[in-house]
Formats: C-alpha cells, sequence, structure tokens
C-alpha cells in the first residue's frame, strides 16, 4: 500500500506493478476529486472565418475573424500542473466520471458563451467536446437542455462536437441520439474527421451540420501530394451536402493558404490562436461585429 498524494486515500499497488501503471492508477485516483476540488478549468480557441479579412494579424485581428470558440478542458494538477485531456479524458470514461465532468464542461462553456453575448451584443458561438460516453448516456439530452436553460444561451450558438470514431458503434443508435440532439436546435460537428474507419459515405448519413478535419491532413498540406487530394475531396463533399467544414491545427502560412485555395471556409489552430483562458478571449471579442460580415452564428432560419 502507499498513500496516494491526496488527503486520505489509499491506492493499492499491486506487487510488481509497473512504474507506469502505478502512475496511472495515482492519476486515475486523483481524478475521482478534481471536480469536487474545482481543479478543472476551461480553456478557450477561436475559429476563424477565412471569408473576414483582416490587415491586423495579431490576437484582436484573428479575434475579430471568429466563428466562435472551442471550449477544452484542462485539468490543473495539484502536484503534476497541466494534465492534457488526452491523457485523463480517457480515465475518466473508463469509470464514468465523464458524465459528470462533462456536464460541468457544458454548464461552464454555455454561461461562458451567454456572458460574452450579454455583454457584447452579438451571438458568440460555442463548440463543447461529447465523448462517446455522454453520447450513448440515455440523460444527455436532459443535460444539454438543462445547460442551455440555465445559461439562457440560443441552442443555435452551441455546437457539439463528436469525434468519428463514436460511429463506429451502433451507426443507427449513433444518428438517432445525433437527430434527437439537433432536433433540440443545437449544431453538431463530426471531430477529427478522416482519422476513423468511417469514410467519407458515412457523412451522407450523419445528421451533422460541421466536419473538422483532422490536424493530420492539415499537417500534410504544405507537402502537397495525397492529403491535399483528400482535404479537397472532404471540403468538396461537405459543400455539396451542406455542411461547413473547419480545418483543424493549422500552424503555418502555407497550409492557410492551400485551405483557401480549396475554399474551405473555417480553420483553427496555433497560427490563429492557442486555447487562452476564458479572460483572455474576453480581452479580445470585438466589440462589435464588423457589418459586412456573415454574422457569428447563423440565423435559425438559415441552417
Ligand atoms: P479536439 O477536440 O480535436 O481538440 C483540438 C486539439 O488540438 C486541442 O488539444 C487543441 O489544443 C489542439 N490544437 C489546436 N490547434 C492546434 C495546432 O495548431 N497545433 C497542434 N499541435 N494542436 C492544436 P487539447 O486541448 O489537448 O485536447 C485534446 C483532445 O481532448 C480534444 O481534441 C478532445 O478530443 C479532448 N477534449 C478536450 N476537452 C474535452 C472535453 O471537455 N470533453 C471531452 N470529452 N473531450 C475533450
Ligand atoms: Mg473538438
Ligand atoms: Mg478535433
Ligand atoms: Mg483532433
Amino acid at each position: 500500500w502507499a498513500k496516494s498524494s491526496g488527503k486520505n486515500r489509499l491506492v493499492a499497488y499491486a506487487e510488481g506493478m509497473s512504474a507506469a501503471a502505478q502512475d496511472k492508477a495515482s492519476l486515475r485516483d486523483d481524478l475521482g476529486r478534481a471536480l469536487a476540488e474545482g481543479q478543472f478549468e476551461v480553456f478557450y480557441q477561436a475559429t476563424v472565418d477565412y471569408r473576414r479579412q483582416t490587415e491586423d494579424c495579431g490576437p484582436a485581428g484573428q479575434a475579430a475573424r471568429a466563428k466562435g470558440y472551442e471550449a477544452l478542458l484542462r485539468w490543473r494538477h495539484p502536484e503534476r500542473g497541466m494534465v492534457s485531456p488526452l491523457d485523463f479524458v480517457p480515465l475518466a470514461e473508463a469509470s464514468g466520471e465523464i458524465l459528470a465532468i462533462g456536464a460541468w464542461v457544458l454548464r461552464t462553456a454555455t454561461h461562458q458563451a451567454a456572458a460574452w453575448t450579454a455583454e457584447r451584443g452579438y451571438p458568440v458561438g460555442i463548440a463543447v467536446n461529447l465523448s462517446a460516453v455522454q453520447l450513448a448516456n440515455d440523460d444527455v439530452l436532459t443535460v444539454v437542455r438543462d445547460a442551455l436553460r440555465d445559461s439562457g444561451l440560443r441552442p443555435s450558438q452551441l455546437t457539439l462536437e463528436v469525434t468519428e470514431s463514436v460511429l463506429v458503434g451502433d451507426l443507427e443508435a449513433v444518428s438517432a441520439r445525433l437527430a434527437q440532439l439537433r432536433a433540440a436546435g443545437v449544431l453538431v460537428a463530426i471531430d477529427d474527421f478522416g482519422t476513423g474507419y468511417s469514410s467519407l459515405s458515412y457523412l451522407r448519413r450523419l445528421p451533422v451540420d460541421t466536419v473538422k478535419i483532422d490536424r493530420s491532413f492539415v499537417s500534410d498540406l504544405s507537402l502537397g501530394g495525397s492529403a491535399t487530394l483528400l482535404v479537397a475531396s472532404i471540403i468538396e463533399l461537405a459543400r455539396s451536402l451542406g455542411l461547413d467544414v473547419v480545418a483543424e491545427g493549422v500552424e503555418t502560412e502555407q497550409q492557410a493558404e492551400v485551405l483557401r485555395e480549396l475554399s474551405c471556409t473555417y480553420a483553427q489552430g496555433y497560427l490563429y490562436a492557442k486555447p487562452q483562458p476564458a479572460q483572455e478571449v474576453r480581452a479580445e471579442l470585438p466589440g462589435e461585429l464588423p457589418v459586412d460580415v456573415p454574422a457569428m452564428v447563423a440565423e435559425p432560419s438559415t441552417l
């Protein structure tokens, strides 16, 4: 037995457990307290609209091109510092804690977007990642509706992102669930598109609004060749189905150039903005939206 980092909990460290396994067990143990102890935080990363031109390449110029913001969960661990969601979300999914954590992210992000909207006087869009475990849970519709009602955010300002990997399960059930969520007025995006085993042909049958092209394809764009062809065909198909396309992980001007050439409408990446704490986003939000550009959130009638 070893005393864990926390107050009075004990973690069983099996004899001969590897250091990595011990580390994971202690992280799993700490995760159980993180929500109650207020260790989670939400960062926000802008998605820019290529149709909006900007002379100002700095943060304010990019904020003026924002279509909206993606909420990205952060865990400020008392001893380890920032732990990546890639390291703890799978643990939270396995334990079921992702349900409570995910509901907290939804509440936090919808309240934040509603506050920015009230402050600035134009609708600020927000995207929240939904785990496959949340999507499969029968309470998800209630959780989403409650977050909208309590925050006062319009449903059309909220996009739920589900990774392409959720589609490997029961496609019928997933489609039905996504349709229910859209019937509540929220938008749905397929995240990390192109990585899973689902093919372009799935898109046709899915009730979604947006496709987010995975970073791995975007990072290969500068090299030209097959990645460029794949991205071009995703954009083309999405357009023919009336879907929005967001390119993820744009880091270089060269990638941006190729994307604009392919008529990609939206992009997200370090080139434009990193995920930032809410107060930093607030400081950069434009005072008002430029009038000659599309609104931050489409009116329901045009969806
Ligand atoms: P994602 O939803 O695909 O989010 C995009 C990830 O790419 C984020 O990583 C973001 O910080 C990172 N990113 C953005 N632009 C760039 C870029 O230009 N270059 C590079 N190298 N990376 C970039 P992050 O925040 O570490 O999140 C990782 C994943 O964890 C997310 O991928 C998402 O799947 C999951 N995640 C994050 N927050 C939540 C949450 O609240 N709930 C659930 N269920 N999953 C979450
Ligand atoms: Mg996402
Ligand atoms: Mg993604
Ligand atoms: Mg991704």
